[in-house]
């Protein structure tokens, strides 16, 4: 069930302009500095009177309730489960690098894309989040990096963004232009919703597309990812090599490596050859797969994970072995779940 209640987020600056209709015109950008610059709390902008401030507090509270904090890599990621209106529950994390600060954003609380191995798929979809539920992910994010400005986003949490498209889109306008990131340094992920990629496309921003592709021929995607069955690999590339003409942006495709499923020299050909048809090329991140509760096969060791990057480096195919970030607090790829119970899957 979507929420009854419009929360601090969920307004733009016009919405804002509206409810301040009557102050001095200042306020709303003393107002917008404090939330998006600052990324303070309203009661904690104190140019503004006390009166605007404690009407702010009373009639557009925050909509995410923190429920628990957890802390892995020695302080360096950080996972936040919240609750939302409705007792729905979505997961963020925060991963501190030497040269950046990026936040993993939930675009749906659950998921309905049902990838098997994925701990949010295994879970199942509740409802979307709306337009202020995502943008304070980030601001609450970005407020525990402190001095540690947020440099990326990256809508890899739990969720389909292109299943819920607007809400994603017009955060990421409010993600882009008041708290200040680059499009260049947010990153949309994709199971491969054909006519997602296609409507990103045509929106203004140059973001990266990320695709979760995990199997180059359709046999074996079928199987790993069921939505395969209405999008196949060859419209799926068509998209994908589409969008890298319109946008001029690179497109990578995530490859959780499984043990024995994924991560045969077969395997890498056909990947390499479908990297070769985006041109100048995709890029491929490589990660070993994760486990779940749900999913009874292993990620591939690392030592063939890397071998597998020699491969495609070989076949002429960019990749990096990605470090995988969490893993104790269930705060990597594919682990997100928030405390829901999974559905244990029969396969074995
Ligand atoms: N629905 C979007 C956004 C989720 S991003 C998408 O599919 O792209 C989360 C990424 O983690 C996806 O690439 C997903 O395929 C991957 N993933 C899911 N389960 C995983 C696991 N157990 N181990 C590693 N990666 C996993």
């Amino acid at each position: 069930m979507l929420p009854t209640r419009t929360t601090l987020y969920d307004l733009d600056r016009e919405a804002f302009g509206e409810l301040l209709d009557g102050e001095p015109r200042y306020r709303l950008d003393q107002l917008w500095s404090g939330l998006y610059e600052q990324l303070s709390d309203p009661a904690d902008i104190t140019n503004l009177p006390k009166k605007l401030r404690e009407r702010l507090d009373r009639e557009l509270p925050g909509a995410l309730r923190p429920v628990t904090e957890s802390v892995s890599d020695s302080g360096d990621t950080v996972k936040f489960l919240w609750e939302l209106e409705g007792g729905s529950r979505v997961e963020t994390v925060l991963m501190l690098y030497s040269e950046r600060a990026t936040v993993c954003v939930s675009s749906q609380a659950g998921c309905a894309m049902a990838c098997g191995f994925c701990a949010t798929g295994q879970a199942g979809f509740t409802r979307h989040p709306t337009v202020g539920e995502i943008v304070e992910q980030v601001v609450r994010a970005a407020q525990r990096a402190g001095d540690r400005r947020v440099s990326n986003i990256v809508f890899m949490g739990m969720g389909e963004p292109m299943a819920n498209l607007d809400r994603v889109w017009a955060a990421t306008e409010r993600i882009h232009g008041d708290i200040g990131l680059s499009a260049r340094h947010i990153t949309i992920s994709t199971v491969g919703l054909v006519p997602g990629i296609t409507a990103l496309r045509d929106k203004p921003l140059p973001v990266n597309l990320a695709v979760s592709l995990h199997a180059a021929n359709d046999a074996l995607r079928d199987e790993l990812v069921p939505i395969n069955r209405r999008y196949p690999i060859d419209a799926l590339i068509e998209a994908c090599a589409d969008y890298l003409e319109v946008k001029n942006r690179r497109v990578s495709f995530e490859w959780a490596m499984i043990d024995g499923v994924n991560d045969r020299r077969s395997d890498a050909e056909e990947l390499a050859a479908l990297c070769r048809r985006l041109r100048p090329s995709a890029h491929v991140n490589l990660i070993p797969l994760n486990p779940t509760p749900g999913y009874p096969t292993t990620g591939t060791p690392l030592k063939r994970v890397h071998e597998f990057r020699d491969l495609l480096e070989e076949l002429g195919t960019n990749a990096t072995v990605r470090q995988n970030r969490g893993t104790d607090i269930d705060a990597a790829c594919g682990q997100l779940a928030a405390g829901q119970p999974v559905v244990l899957s029969t396969k074995s």
